[in-house]
Formats: C-alpha cells, sequence, structure tokens
C-alpha cells in the first residue's frame, strides 16, 4: 500500500461510524425549527455541491442558530470583517432514506439489513437514524475574508474525496490553518466537528454526543412536514 493510501486509511478508521452512533439514545427536547435568514448569518446555497432540500431557504434549530452567532462573533474577534457562510443545513428524512437506499443499491448491498450492510454504506450516505442534517442540527459551512472571498480549505465544499477529512497532511498549510480556525470558533461555541468532512458541524444530534462522550443527543430526526411552511415543497428538489 501506497504511503498516502495508508494515511488515509488511518484517518478514515477514527472517523465516527454507524455503531458508536446508533446506541446513543435521544430525548427529544422540542427546540423550534427556525430560517436561517431570521438571524444575521450569511447563506450560499450555490456553493453547496448538494441539491437543495429546503428550496432557496437553510433551516436549523434554534439553539444552533444561536450557537452559530456566537461562532460567529468569536471569529471576528480575531479577524474582523470575516464571516461564516452556511451551505447546507436541514435535510428531510424523506431525502435521506431516499438517498442511503439508493446509495445501498449502488455498492450491490441491495435489500441488507445487517451492520455490515449499514457501516458500509454509512461511509458514504449516513444511515437515516443517526444522520444530522435531518436533524437540524448539523451545517456545512465555510469563512469568508473581509472582501467576501472564501478562504481556501483545501478542497471544495463537499468535495468527496481524501483531501476533505480534516485532518490531511496532503494540503496546504495555509489550508490546514484555515481548517482550524473554523474549528476553533466552531468548538468554542458548542459544536462538535465530524473529522471525514472540513466543512461539517453539528450541536445535539448523536454525532454530537459521541464525540464529547454525552450519554443522550437531544435532537431527533424530522419529517419534511417538520418544516412546512418554511418552504413551497414545490421548490423541493429530491434528487
Ligand atoms: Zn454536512
Amino acid at each position: 500500500m501506497q504511503n498516502r493510501d495508508r494515511i488515509n486509511k488511518a484517518l478514515a478508521a477514527r472517523f465516527v461510524n454507524y455503531q458508536n452512533l446508533i446506541s446513543i439514545p435521544i430525548i427529544e427536547n422540542s427546540d423550534p425549527m427556525r430560517d436561517v435568514a431570521d438571524f444575521s448569518l450569511s447563506a450560499d446555497l450555490a456553493a453547496s455541491a448538494l441539491p437543495s432540500s429546503t428550496g432557496s431557504v437553510l433551516v436549523l434549530r434554534q439553539s444552533v442558530c444561536e450557537r452559530l452567532l456566537r461562532a460567529q462573533e468569536i471569529l471576528q474577534v480575531d479577524k474582523p470583517g470575516y464571516e461564516l457562510v452556511l451551505t447546507y443545513a436541514y435535510r428531510s428524512m424523506e431525502i435521506q432514506c431516499a438517498s442511503f437506499e439508493k446509495m445501498k443499491r449502488e455498492l450491490g448491498l441491495g435489500d441488507r439489513t445487517d451492520p455490515e450492510a449499514m457501516e458500509r454504506t454509512h461511509h458514504f450516505i449516513a444511515v437515516p437514524e443517526v444522520a444530522g442534517h435531518p436533524t437540524g442540527g448539523a451545517v456545512d459551512l465555510m469563512i469568508v475574508d473581509a472582501d467576501g472571498n472564501a478562504l481556501d480549505f483545501g478542497t471544495g465544499m463537499h468535495a468527496l474525496e481524501q483531501d476533505s477529512y480534516f485532518f490531511s497532511p496532503f494540503i496546504s498549510d495555509a489550508a490546514t490553518n484555515n481548517r482550524k480556525l473554523l474549528r476553533r470558533v466552531m468548538q468554542a461555541a458548542d459544536f462538535a466537528p465530524y473529522d471525514g468532512e472540513w466543512w461539517h458541524y453539528s450541536y445535539g444530534d448523536r454525532e454530537w454526543a459521541a464525540y464529547y462522550g454525552e450519554p443522550l443527543a437531544f435532537y431527533s430526526q424530522l419529517p419534511e412536514s417538520a418544516v412546512a411552511g418554511f418552504y413551497s415543497s414545490a421548490a423541493v428538489n429530491v434528487a
């Protein structure tokens, strides 16, 4: 095995996985869903490589929006004029289930529901019962500088390649430092990172509980009806 492959394999072996997450109980706390536009948070849906799941709106739990504002304040103490930019937020359970089943079929795992089939599929698309985006607690984001230019994070947003691993040693020092800046401000505001994707953070979901060793998660996965009223279902792209 090449050195690069060996390092990437070792990094991936440390990511939180389906087995780590499924045993964490969820006690839903009914924190309401909110349109992020109601908070002074910047969004750039065009920067997302994923199909929109709520039309032109990004929806997250209220406490998540409040913590993002705190992360933004912390960022601006060190870097005046810099801004967090959200690219992806809530995704309905319906979309998560459809995407998961599609990936499972593509992997040739068909109707299997055993732990190994779930784990192998989870590596690419989260098992719906443990997925963060359908809880409204997970967000994908980046940072722009005072001129509005995106910082260099080593790969594009949502690039499904190994250089997107947070601790990839195969990116520039500048990109490494920008990833660390994002992680520092997000963790200071209570978010948990996901080491497989530099852009993904969450609060209150099972990944958050697993990362911090919390006994419980408090955001459960929600169906599309939970965000009815935020957007027209006609605008939803389920592709
Ligand atoms: Zn994400």
